[in-house]
């Protein structure tokens, strides 16, 4: 039997509603089970030593195998949710011998020895929801973390609230088979531009519509959802075409404005999230915009 090579994985959850994993887990191809137990390419298979939704095991026990300090730089880190900051009691991530593992401290240790990093989820990748104003627990996204305690990794960033599972799926397959990813393979903000290279504007079906004028005033109506609160023209991803829960739809085709879920600037400047896009506060708009 061909030799087969382990990746090890570690899986943490900071600040987060556990939705990532939860999309992850409804991966249809490969699915998950072919992902935990199944090598992800042939001759490498991950092996997902931590993540607190889908593991058996709890407590110290399950503590037990996070790599110690002796371990080299042979695992990838995935992190999911922010890193709340303002105390590190806002979350905990469990207790060992009596002492208390902030998720700040524990991320940061990893991370220092991690071969490379993988943020998933805007959460992690941004700051996301719990770092939205006012941001009581300080959230913060985990590059901006690294930066401040002077750790050097690489970052690779999946967002969306949550991701689509081909997006890590496609993106771990990638790092075994090729390594990680060329600076020129990722966007100014750390995203794989296969995945989030064009904005969901160029890809939509409905630019047709914009670009006709015929504009939905309120939700629900036939047309372009501009101005119902549509972020499409900032927003980088490939919804249009990838569709969610397997090819069955996605939220323009179902009728809602995309909210821009995978960009650094959800959810504060790109709300109210179901109003007209606040142009001036943004950046990179990538159409002509319509009064
Ligand atoms: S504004 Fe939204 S609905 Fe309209 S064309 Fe652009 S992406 Fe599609
Ligand atoms: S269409 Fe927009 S809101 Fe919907 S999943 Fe894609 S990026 Fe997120």
């Amino acid at each position: 039997m061909a030799e087969v090579r382990e990746f090890p994985a570690v899986w943490l959850q900071g600040g987060s509603c556990s939705g990532c994993v939860v999309s992850l887990l409804n991966a249809v191809s490969p699915n998950i089970r072919q992902l935990l137990v199944d090598p992800v390419v042939p001759g490498r298979h991950v092996s997902l030593l931590f993540q607190p939704t889908v593991m058996a095991g709890s407590g110290e026990v399950a503590l037990s195998v996070l790599p110690g300090e002796e371990a080299a730089r042979g695992f990838i880190l995935v992190v999911e949710g922010s890193i709340p900051t303002a105390s590190p009691h806002y979350c905990m991530i469990g207790e060992t011998g009596g002492q208390e593992l902030s998720m700040l401290d524990k991320a940061c240790e990893l991370a220092s020895r991690a071969l490379a990093v993988v943020c998933v989820g805007t959460c992690s990748s941004f700051g996301g929801i719990p770092a939205a104003a006012p941001n009581p627990t300080g959230s913060k996204s985990l590059k901006t973390v690294l930066a401040e305690r002077g750790i050097s990794v690489p970052v690779v960033c999946i967002p969306g609230c949550p991701p689509h599972p081909d997006w890590f799926v496609h993106t771990v397959a990638n790092v075994l088979l090729n390594g990680l990813p060329a600076a020129d393979a990722l966007d100014d903000v750390g995203r794989p531009l296969e995945f989030y290279g064009r904005t969901i504007h160029e890809q939509c079906p409905r630019r047709p519509d914009f670009d006709a004028g015929k504009l939905a005033k309120k939700q629900g109506d036939a047309g372009c959802l501009y101005h119902v609160g549509c972020k499409g023209p900032v927003t980088y991803a490939d919804c249009p075409t990838r569709m969610w829960n397997s090819g069955v739809n996605w939220c323009v085709g179902a009728n809602g404005p995309c909210i821009g879920c995978v960009e650094p600037s959800f959810p504060d400047l790109l709300s109210p999230l179901y109003e007209k896009i606040c142009e001036e506060r943004l950046p990179r708009l990538a159409c002509t915009t319509r009064s």
